[in-house]
């Protein structure tokens, strides 16, 4: 749709004016005319394309898209501003060559500029395919940066040089404000957050949950922090990964205790379930405690698996430095609340991304499978999903998608959501099930997909 918005404002509403005041003849008077065009308009796409990459994007807080959508946008709004600058400068340049100006403007810093622009643009594109992404994300992400501070380098210096502080260069300032409110907002959540010293505790070889201490954030579904190690890789501090988040509290079971006179020791306002007081004196007070000896439900965990990066080089720790920037809502799912019943289906970590469901809607099923390497995982999870009444864990074998979509179908529910959080090959098959199976039946279906991955 938005490619077709650009097509056709490319296209419409030219008109000659013969003879022309620059004396261009007909036809380089058109290609001037696109050209200028097409220039202009990839200058009023710069902002919206560095919003949509943010995670600070007030158009996220006012629309139920999620992150991955705006990302997805991103892309395509990139590969338009890319044509827009390639076709600006093949249009010029033709005019340029056949009135003769090509000789003189060709040697000028503000064309330079230009080629640097656009040169830059088309390399962007290629290194942000999802081969560059996957060889080296954090040198994609790196070089992405630097590129594109010099694509705005090069659109800034290609207009000041060119028409002076004329119009164009609004944009440019536009783009930079939305880019510096995003990093700026960063910082500050950052700060909000604190300095934490994370328990990091290994789970099997492929593993780690790093539980992070002091932070109050409400177990919500879709939600995810941005986490920092800066002791990690001291030559990046700045390096940061997403993760999905919930509470420290799921993971500890709790028993009643009751006390009299007063709450036990450590036992805060939040902790007390019930309390009756009488004269100002607490009579009675039935707090919960963790088994553990520990009272308190704040904290927040993350489970973590290994990859090759980063993650690669958490280990047991008892105060690793982390930081925090969050938290972020990755989808609304509110649509997913309001089903008849909620199938959550999840591969290996994908459980990170579905456990604030099991807490959020009252009919909720779980099927969760994970490779025979990880049922140390299984087991941390024990606390966490025993809760769950109906629930099926496959370790060491794949899901039945197909059995477990179609027993949604038959079940007779009107409105079904699905939560499908693992594999890229695991989403796309629920996926294509749940179109198919929502075209067929009567059974509409509300379907949730995190990939964990952009
Ligand atoms: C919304 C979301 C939620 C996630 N939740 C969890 C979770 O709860 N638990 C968990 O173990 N993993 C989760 N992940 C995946 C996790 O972010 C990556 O595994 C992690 O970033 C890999 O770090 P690394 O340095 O070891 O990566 P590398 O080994 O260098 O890269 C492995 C792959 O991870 C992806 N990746 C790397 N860095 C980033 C980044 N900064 N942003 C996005 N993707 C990246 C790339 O696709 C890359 O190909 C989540 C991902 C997303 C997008």
């Amino acid at each position: 749709m938005f490619f077709l918005l650009n097509l056709v404002l490319c296209s419409v509403n030219y008109s000659h004016s013969q003879p022309h005041p620059w004396f261009y003849t007909p036809r380089e008077e058109m290609l001037s005319y696109i050209g200028y065009r097409t220039g202009h308009i990839a200058y009023a796409l710069l902002p919206l394309l560095i919003l949509f990459s943010s995670r600070n994007n007030f158009l996220l807080w006012i629309t139920n898209w999620s992150y991955s959508t705006y990302l997805l946008l991103h892309r395509w709004i990139a590969r338009i501003f890319a044509i827009q600058a390639i076709v600006h400068s093949i249009t010029l340049l033709q005019v340029y060559r056949d009135t003769g100006e090509y000789i003189t403007d060709s040697k000028m810093p503000y064309w330079q500029w230009g080629i640097v622009a656009t040169v830059l643009t088309c390399a962007m594109i290629a290194f942000s395919t999802l081969y560059f992404r996957r060889l080296s994300y954090e040198f994609f992400l790196i070089l992405h940066i630097l590129l594109a501070i010099f694509v705005l380098v090069g659109c800034w210096y290609h207009v000041i040089l060119r028409w002076g502080f004329n119009f164009y260069h609004n944009w440019l300032y536009a783009a930079c404000a939305v880019w510096f409110f995003d990093r700026l907002v960063r910082v500050f959540r950052v700060a909000k957050n604190g300095l934490h010293g994370a328990v990091v505790t290994e789970i099997g070889p492929d593993h780690v949950r790093v539980d992070i201490p002091g932070l109050r954030w409400a177990s919500q579904p879709g939600y995810i922090a941005f986490a920092y190690f800066p002791g990690l890789n001291p030559l990046r501090p700045w390096e940061n990964h997403p993760f999905s988040i919930n509470a420290t509290s799921l993971f500890r079971s709790y028993r009643p205790a009751l006390a009299h006179g007063s709450p036990s020791i450590g036992a805060s306002s939040n902790d007390a379930e019930n309390e009756e007081k009488s004269a100002g004196n607490v009579v009675q007070a039935t707090v919960v405690q963790d088994t553990s000896g520990v009272v308190g439900t704040s904290g927040v965990t993350l489970i973590i698996k290994k990859n090759t990066g980063l993650t690669r080089l958490l280990k047991s720790n008892s105060r690793l430095l982390t930081l925090l920037d969050g938290p972020y809502p990755q989808s609304h799912g509110s649509g997913l609340l309001k089903c008849d019943h909620v199938l959550l289906i999840g591969g290996g970590i994908g459980i990170m991304g579905l456990i604030a469901w099991t807490r959020a809607h009252p009919n909720v099923k779980l099927a969760w499978s994970v490779k025979s390497s990880a049922q140390a995982l299984v087991k941390e999870m024990d606390v966490v999903l025993s809760d769950v009444l109906d629930k099926e864990i496959e370790v060491g074998a794949r899901l039945n998608i197909d059995a477990l979509l179609k027993n949604e179908a038959e079940a007779g529910y009107g409105k079904v959501g699905v939560v499908v959080c693992g594999p890229g090959g695991m989403c796309d098959d629920v996926r294509a099930r749940v179109a198919g199976l929502g075209r067929a039946g009567k059974t509409t279906f509300e379907l949730e997909v995190d990939a964990f991955s952009w």
